[in-house]
C-alpha cells in the first residue's frame, strides 16, 4: 500500500467526475495535473483538488 498510488486513484476519480469547463471535454489525469482530451487545456491539482478554471487568454477565438 503506497499513498502515492492512492493519490493517483483520487485524481483518476476526479477525472471521471468532472469535465473541462471550457469545452466540456473529457479530462484525464496526467501525473499531477488533469489534461483535457478535447482541447488540450491543462488544469493543476492543489492538495488533491483539481482547479478547473478556464483561462480567458487560452480561450479559442470563436467570436468574429
Ligand atoms: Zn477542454
Amino acid at each position: 500500500m503506497t499513498k502515492s498510488s492512492d493519490r493517483t486513484q483520487t485524481l483518476k476519480a476526479w477525472a471521471d467526475l468532472v469535465a473541462c469547463p471550457a469545452c466540456l471535454g473529457t479530462l484525464r489525469e496526467n501525473g499531477v495535473t488533469l489534461v483535457c482530451m478535447a482541447c488540450g487545456r491543462v488544469y493543476p491539482v492543489v492538495d488533491g483538488i483539481p482547479v478547473l478554471i478556464a483561462k480567458r487568454d487560452q480561450a479559442p477565438s470563436s467570436m468574429n
